[in-house]
């Protein structure tokens, strides 16, 4: 297919660079080029905040008139002279470890949020995945990111006059986004296929630049596929199973495809959530067919440079797909590659009937994790069914707490100060601590948080004005909006997605107490709220239009406003501007959440549920929590909490957050508040960043995976293979027999004969058992091997000691040891005593 359509208008030969300028989504979040867009179409770059966009837009004359602009050009040319040295630098990961990933890490997901003038995301999931991408880049991480080009996206949300949710689905023109055609090693675009029945279906590649990452994108409009299929990465969540199925298949197929193609080879894969998961059989496919190795071999090789990361709160989150959609869709590609859907299935989890995804993610992983502390016992406890017998507390699963993209959410006034206390450039090397805000004063904090909300007060305004001014608030429409908030005022933030366990109406449950608080006359609240509800969700709905109607009550008309089409660009002007920042989820379904992390770099305060990352982060100093100190048993059951959390949210707001913020000291500043603003800033911004997050993935899994990975050649992966066989083979029969125990002193003695059926003994390990009680908490020791046992094949005595406790509290256990090996997720076998 020929690219003319996409050959780039003719630019002045001087102003060439900004083709590749204009491309490189860095501008999203590095500030530097803003004045070169401006200058080139104005109004174009404050709609769209697109450079891509205003390169193409900006007439003809304006180009040649700006080429011959003195000032244009030495801005032009400081902005290119400081992008080369941005691509040449130096950067963390080249000088502490550079080299050890290898051919770099493949990072797949099914939705990004790098910026608003892209929109290939939906929520929480996209955006992390954006600031990760960022991040990368700024620690200098050989990260390829692959996702899905969406021509639509995920709806777009306005609100009728009875607060009813209006969805719209606009077309994202792929020539106006900041992404250009992916071409191969012959100049030409890039395509791959992947089977479908009685079809292939063509995808096409874009590649999007992240500062030094790229963002390869897959979509399926070729002209030459079939109407239907033209339309598979047209929405993103549409909520049709067969659809979602045919996206996993274009993203992980088609995905690792093009990679293939590119001859990427990457030395590790990391997918985010269970939608990628067919890129790892893929993988494995590819192995096979470079080592001409089954499938077993190909999977015990390359999964142990697999990660999986999760990001799911429930069970019934997981995409599943019944047999009979799996087996027409999937089956002309397994069939090629000589796999079955049964394969897959006995991956998947063996049990099961439907196909789940995060099953064969997990299935295909060397290592998995959640997202924070708390989350990873809640992974642990979804994922205990795929483990047979194994206890919850046993399930390795790992976690690594999500952070964001200081850079990207910092606002120019906090900049100014963070840049005055610690030095440009603080974001991209290691933010190991926190950089204290030295030498800041607390009329300088109070100078900066007054300055940001009342910028976002403004903004706010502006964009009342063009949401039809909250449908004819007032009389004169115009001038009312000019009226609605006020810039001196406690300004609280809600925004994120509505539905019912983020409990956006927590704070409605008493409208009368949130009312007094709302029309207090010396110390008022004001509320922005934002955010969008599934379409198929009636409940997220209803509890906007909740939200729509209590706003319109004459006593709180102008102080509780709703911002229609909440995206990254909304996001990023709340999270700059509000004071506090509310999260009240009904636990233990946040996972992390990663909206509350955002106003740390700006001095916002946090008021919010303990759970997720607020769970790790809270602590008197630096904000306030509902319930805090909850332990994870009492979460998990906890959907009865929600008159208790709402009545302690009235009374920290009521007692607390209120009265500090208006409660001046004799220079007129609130002193116990800024005090807090600047323990959160030190304590918490470093600490919950994706530069954090990122160098934590790096050194603690895709470090260690790779040099794991390098002991799984064809011959070794082969071995471990037939182990596993063989451990198979001869578990059924394995045996305990006569187990005694005594006191000694202090401690008790266990003494257990077992039978081991052809396995060596140093192919499994002997444990004791007991579980946490009033005697102390859970004890799992390893058995010494004692002797053999005169008389018999395979049978030796076991011995331990462990401190005393009721002998009936300790159970043996059985299980494969093997230092090659992630146990038990590679291999489940265990045998109990009883
Ligand atoms: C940060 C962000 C989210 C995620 O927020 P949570 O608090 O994790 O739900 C969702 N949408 C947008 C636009 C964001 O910027």
């Amino acid at each position: 297919m020929t690219l003319a359509a996409y050959t780039m208008r003719a630019l002045p030969a001087q102003l060439s660079g900004l083709i590749p300028l204009a491309l490189d989504l860095r501008w999203s979040w590095h500030h530097g080029s803003d004045q070169l867009w401006l200058a080139l179409d104005e109004d174009a770059w404050q709609a769209t905040h697109n450079a891509w966009l205003v390169l193409n837009s900006a007439s003809t004359e304006r180009l040649q008139a700006l080429a011959e602009d003195p000032d244009f050009l030495a801005v032009y040319q400081s902005q290119m002279a400081s992008h080369e040295r941005f691509s040449e630098a130096a950067t963390w990961y080249s000088e502490n470890c550079d080299g050890q990933l290898g051919d770099g890490v493949a990072w797949f997901c099914m939705e990004y949020g790098v910026s608003e003038s892209l929109p290939l995301y939906s929520g929480g999931l996209g955006v992390l995945a954006g600031d990760f991408l960022k991040a990368a880049s700024d620690l200098g991480v050989p990260v390829m990111a692959i996702g899905l080009l969406f021509q639509q996206g995920y709806f777009r949300q306005a609100l009728n006059a009875d607060g009813e949710q209006i969805e719209f689905h606009p077309y994202n023109d792929p020539t106006m986004l900041p992404v250009a055609p992916l071409r191969d090693s012959n100049g030409e675009w890039a395509r791959v296929t992947v089977p479908f029945p009685g079809r292939e279906v063509r995808l096409r590649a874009w590649k999007g630049q992240v500062g030094r990452c790229e963002l390869l994108l897959l979509d399926s409009n070729d002209p030459r596929n079939e109407p239907g299929d033209r339309g598979i990465t047209s929405e993103l969540y549409s909520g049709d199973p067969e659809k979602r199925l045919q996206q996993e298949m274009v993203l992980g197929i088609g995905g690792w495809r093009l990679l293939e193609l590119l001859q990427r080879n990457p030395s590790a894969c990391h997918i985010n959530e269970g939608h990628s998961a067919l890129a790892l059989i893929e993988r494995a496919h590819w192995w096979q067919r470079r080592h001409q190795g089954d499938f077993a071999t190909a999977r015990m090789a390359t999964r142990a440079t697999n990660l999986f990361t999760t990001h799911t709160s429930v069970a019934a989150g997981f995409d599943r797909f019944s047999r009979k959609l799996a087996d027409l869709y999937l089956a002309p590609w397994l069939n090629e590659n000589d796999n079955t859907l049964d394969t897959l299935l006995t991956i998947a989890n063996g049990g099961e009937q439907q196909l789940n995804m995060a099953g064969i993610a997990l299935g295909m992983s060397g290592r998995f994790n959640g997202v924070s502390q708390i989350h990873q016992q809640v992974t642990q406890t979804i994922f205990q069914p795929w483990f047979g017998r194994w206890p919850t507390a046993d399930i390795p699963a790992d976690f690594v707490t999500n952070g964001v993209h200081t850079p990207s959410w910092d606002s120019p006034e906090s900049d100014a100060l963070w840049t005055k206390a610690c030095g440009q450039d603080r974001w991209r090397r290691p933010m190991t601590e926190s950089c204290p805000l030295k030498n800041t004063t607390d009329a300088d904090l109070w100078q900066m948080r007054r300055a940001q909300r009342k910028r976002l007060i403004s903004y706010l305004r502006g964009r009342l004005r063009s949401q039809h001014c909250e449908h004819n608030f007032g009389n004169t429409a115009e001038a009312a909006c000019g009226l609605l908030l006020d810039p001196e005022t406690l300004t609280l933030g809600f925004a994120r997605r509505f539905t019912s366990y983020k409990r956006p109406d927590l704070l409605l449950k008493d409208p009368d107490r949130l009312i007094a608080m709302l029309t207090c006359r010396d110390r008022p609240l004001q509320i922005v709220l934002a955010g969008k509800a599934h379409p198929k969700d009636e409940e997220g709905k209803a509890l906007i239009k909740r939200w729509k109607t209590f706003s319109r009550l004459p006593e709180v008309e102008g102080k509780v406003v709703f911002i229609e089409d909440y995206d990254l660009a909304v996001a990023n002007q709340l999270i700059q501007g509000v004071d506090v920042w509310l999260n009240c989820p009904r636990h233990p379904w946040e996972a992390c959440g990663t909206s509350g992390m955002k106003v740390l770099v700006n001095g916002g305060l946090n008021l919010s549920q303990f759970d997720g990352w607020w769970a790790e982060a809270w602590n008197e100093n630096v904000g306030w929590a509902i319930r805090p100190n909850a332990s994870f048993a009492q979460l998990s059951q906890s959907d009865q909490h929600d008159e208790a959390d709402a009545l302690e949210l009235y009374e920290l707001l009521e007692q607390q957050v209120i009265p500090e913020f208006y409660k001046l000291n004799d220079q007129g500043l609130p002193s116990l508040w800024l005090d807090r603003v600047r323990a959160s800033m030190n304590q918490l911004t470093a600490r919950y960043s994706a530069n954090r997050m990122v160098r934590e993935y790096v050194n603690e899994f895709y470090r260690p995976m790779i040099v794991k990975g390098s002991r799984r050649n064809p011959e070794q992966a082969r071995e471990l293979v037939e182990l596993l066989d063989h451990i198979a083979c001869h578990w059924p029969a394995l045996r305990f027999g006569s187990l005694h125990s005594e006191g000694q002193g202090g401690h008790r003695l266990f003494v257990l004969d077992v039978y081991l059926d052809g396995l060596s003994k140093d192919q499994v390990c002997v444990e004791l058992v007991a579980e946490a009680s009033e005697f102390g908490p859970r004890v799992v020791q390893a058995m010494e091997l004692n002797h053999g046992l005169p008389g018999a094949e395979d049978s030796y005595q076991y011995q331990c000691s462990v401190p005393t406790r009721p002998a009936e509290h300790f159970t043996p256990r059985i299980r494969v040891r093997d230092e090659r090996l992630n146990l038990p997720l590679e291999d489940r076998h265990i045998l109990w005593y009883r």
